[in-house]
């Protein structure tokens, strides 16, 4: 018997798992193969925050589209270890055979996951087989030194030809897969189908917090998300939230509007990758949805969190559109290039995935040892006043306050918003970034937890690839990015008050974090 257990992968091109598991069914006559989506029972629960309301959306939309494309697709709710225990008892009651294929995952939650199934299939005498998708090449490369590599710069360097030169699976052909009832195998089992999971779901999005005060473990705070976002979105002018509505729906739709930025758009990455007032204009040159053909990037970051298309296939479609071979966008001038600017992204992409593999604490603990325990934050009850007016859009900094119902509204982010929201909470309301970084896991449809982590710790200062700390200007930010205020009007209630005084004003938060960085070393700079 062989099961292909869907994970993170909603594709059927350069899904090596599935391939591998349809070409071993294929080839052994006598294997019959089922495909498995475990839906984890802590998300139906009530106040769980392990997925944001967006996600589970999104999710059980992907399910209900891939159910139909995949042969023998079943979805049980259960914990994965459970459910394997169960599936690994049922084989060998019936003296069957069990091979399980899926691709390999850098986070730590999952890996740690992975062993025990890896375990409990090996007790049995089955098999797990794990496939290289999470990072695209040379997981275990290192520096000449012998250590694993902390900056950007070298890291790219040395996986840049690998990465262009590496292999994309072609589609799978699932014709010919003999269909049968698989049903003995998932005895005892909860099963489910696509459509009902809503249904079921009654999870809330409650943030538990660690009170830090004065770096010492305190009480845990706790806020309530969903409540925090209705108090801000009724308020709205056209209050409808944009929701998932308007992503792509499925691997097709996807490559579709990946093609189209391709073709039209990523040659200008590179000078309007930073640019919001562009996000708020409309493109509709070759394509029809007003959100996705906004703006000057590319928007594929909900595509690659789902696995709905690989990093792989991003870069392969590039060269052959562009006519280009690896060795070209290795020699600098390429790189200079829209189209080098955008494989450098994807490149940042694999090295936080990198660090996250390599260095697992830093979901939670700062990169740079000097700064582990070191910085003065303002949780407790303040730091909470704070961290809510942030998540509601109410600091009274217009940008980062545009940004954070932008992000409310779609599940989505800027990039250039995202640092500069990341400063302001943690440099000038002075909260931990584990506190950001929790509420962006529930808040974003495009959430990977190792660009989320990157993207924290490089805000905060505390990351891999260290710089002199940063602290963002929301104005100068404003005058460069969102020249006429374009992105703020988008985003904005109509009765803002662009006057009032944000809740600290900028000159004095921006001393008070030059006070709370005092430790660095690397002296502070503006931005
Ligand atoms: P494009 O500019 O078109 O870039 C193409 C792809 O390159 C992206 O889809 C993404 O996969 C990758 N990429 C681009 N910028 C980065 C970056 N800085 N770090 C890592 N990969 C990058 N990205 C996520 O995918 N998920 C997250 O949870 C996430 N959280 C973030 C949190 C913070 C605080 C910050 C500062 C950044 C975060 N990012 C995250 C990175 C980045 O903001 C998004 O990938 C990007 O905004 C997605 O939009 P896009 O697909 O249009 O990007």
């Amino acid at each position: 018997m062989i099961v292909y257990w869907l994970r993170r992968d909603f594709r059927l091109l350069d899904n090596l798992a599935l391939t591998r598991a349809v070409e071993f069914a294929k080839n052994n006559s006598n294997q019959k193969l089922t495909c498995l989506y475990i839906l984890d029972e802590g998300l139906l629960r009530e106040n769980n925050w392990n997925i944001g309301s967006n996600r589970r959306e999104y999710l059980s939309q992907l399910l209900v589209d891939i159910s139909t494309k995949l042969p023998n697709f079943k979805i049980i709710i259960g914990k994965p270890v459970q459910v394997f225990e169960s599936i690994a008892k049922n084989c060998s009651k019936q003296n069957l055979n069990l091979q399980v294929f899926a691709n390999d995952d850098i986070e730590p939650f999952a890996i740690e996951r992975d062993n025990n199934i890896d375990k409990i299939l090996t007790k049995h005498n089955f098999k797990l087989s794990l496939h290289n998708d999470q990072l695209s090449v040379l997981r275990d490369i290192r520096a000449g030194s012998g250590n694993i590599y902390s900056v950007f710069t070298p890291y790219k360097n040395a996986i840049l030809k690998k990465f262009l030169e590496c292999e994309v699976v072609d589609k799978v052909d699932l014709s010919k897969i003999e269909l049968f009832d698989s049903s003995k195998l998932y005895q005892g089992l909860e099963l489910i189908e696509p459509e009902n999971i809503l249904n079921k779901i009654k999870a809330k999005n409650i943030l538990q917090i660690k009170n830090t005060l004065g770096n010492t473990l305190g009480n845990t705070l706790t806020l309530d998300i969903d409540e925090t976002l209705a108090e801000v979105l009724v308020l709205e002018k056209n209050s409808d939230i944009f929701g998932i509505q308007q992503w792509y729906k499925n691997e097709q739709e996807a490559l579709e509007y990946f093609d189209y930025f391709n073709k039209n758009k990523i040659i200008d990455y590179k000078v309007k990758r930073d640019d919001l007032e562009i996000d708020t204009k409309i493109s509709f040159e070759h394509h029809d949805n007003e959100f996705l053909s906004s703006g000057g990037t590319s928007k594929m970051s909900v595509a690659l969190k789902w696995g709905l298309v690989s990093a792989r296939t991003l870069k392969r479609r590039i060269l052959q559109v562009h006519g280009l071979k690896p060795d070209d966008l290795i020699i600098k001038k390429e790189f200079e290039t829209g189209i080098g600017c955008y494989i450098s992204e994807l490149a940042w992409r694999e090295f936080y995935r990198y660090i996250l593999l390599h260095f697992p604490m830093v979901m939670n603990t700062e990169f740079q040892p000097k700064f582990r325990g070191t910085i003065n934050w303002i949780n407790g009850d303040e730091g909470l006043v704070r961290f809510k007016a942030w998540i509601q859009g109410r600091t009274g900094y217009a940008l980062v306050d545009a940004a954070m119902i932008q992000l409310a509204r779609t599940g989505w982010m800027h990039n250039r918003s995202r640092m500069l929201v990341a400063s302001i909470l943690t440099k000038n309301l002075g909260v931990d970034w584990r506190w950001g970084q929790e509420y962006f896991r529930i808040a974003l449809l495009d959430l990977d937890e190792a660009s989320n982590n990157g993207g924290w710790q490089w805000g905060a200062s505390v990351g891999a690839d260290p710089k002199p700390i940063r602290i963002f200007n929301s104005y100068l930010q404003s005058d460069k990015y969102d020249t006429l205020g374009l992105y703020r009007k988008k985003w904005l209630p109509e009765n803002y008050d662009y006057f009032a005084e944000p809740i600290i004003e900028h000159k004095l938060a921006r001393e008070q974090a030059i006070i709370r960085y005092k430790s660095a070393s690397g002296g502070v700079r503006d931005f």
